[in-house]
């Protein structure tokens, strides 16, 4: 199966087109990009199901679903160029980010995990994603600002600086809460900041602070 991906990646690009996604330039992100190279050697034979799985560190690989959605949901609010990810993991949404937008920026706490997500993405010949060790919360502060932030990890409420490195029209969207969690959508217009709630989510929590 693994040597013969594209066939999967096609299957698993159909079956979130089934389940709702409509945008066809993230439908082939997710037809393009092996996501089994992204997930540790004895749970690859599950690389193309529509779960979230664990990647070592006590962290997981996100739904390829809220993957597919969460990248339409930013493109659907007007985002098209520079994306701030939190959140790294394994890679796999930076690898769909870098197929869809102009350029990516990615944090990542764990430096393992961050070392790993690097070498894939060379490995695919991805080019316009930059990557740091560091705290989220704060965002990239140097590259700022931003057309759209997603971030895959829960916070505990919005994270303030993350809005502030929003462009003017820009989008944030972030699941927030705990044990209940929503993802939320944040517009700038100027000063202003519209939140609308757009679904119940799981994610692994944005840890506060410190990085490993
Ligand atoms: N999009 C990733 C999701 C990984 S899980 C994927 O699909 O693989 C969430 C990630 O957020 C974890 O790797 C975790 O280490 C990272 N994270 C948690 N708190 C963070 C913080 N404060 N700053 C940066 N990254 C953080």
């Amino acid at each position: 199966m693994l040597a013969n991906y594209t066939r999967s990646a096609q299957a698993l690009s159909d079956l979130l087109k089934r389940e709702g996604v409509e945008d066809a330039q993230v439908l082939n992100a997710i037809a393009q990009i092996p996501r089994h190279i992204f997930i540790d050697d004895v749970l690859k034979h599950k690389a193309y199901e529509n779960t979230a799985l664990p990647i070592g560190q006590g962290q997981t690989i996100s739904q390829p679903y809220i993957v597919a959605r969460m990248t339409e949901l930013l493109r659907l609010a007007g985002a098209c160029n520079k994306i701030l990810e939190i959140g790294t993991g394994s890679g796999y949404q930076t690898a769909i980010l870098a197929k869809t937008f102009t350029k990516v920026y990615s944090v990542e706490r764990i430096k393992a995990l961050q070392w790993q997500a690097k070498r894939r993405l060379q490995q695919l010949d991805l080019y316009n994603v930059t990557m740091k060790h560091g705290d989220g919360w704060q965002g990239w502060q140097s590259q700022a600002p931003f057309d759209g932030i997603i971030v895959t990890a829960a916070a505990s409420k919005v994270p303030q600086d993350l809005l502030a490195q929003l462009a003017d029209g820009g989008v944030l969207l972030a699941p927030i809460g705990e044990s209940d969690q929503k993802l939320i959508m944040v517009i700038r217009k100027g000063d202003s900041f519209t939140e609308h709630v757009i679904a119940p989510v799981r994610f692994v929590p944005l840890v506060p602070g410190d990085i490993e």
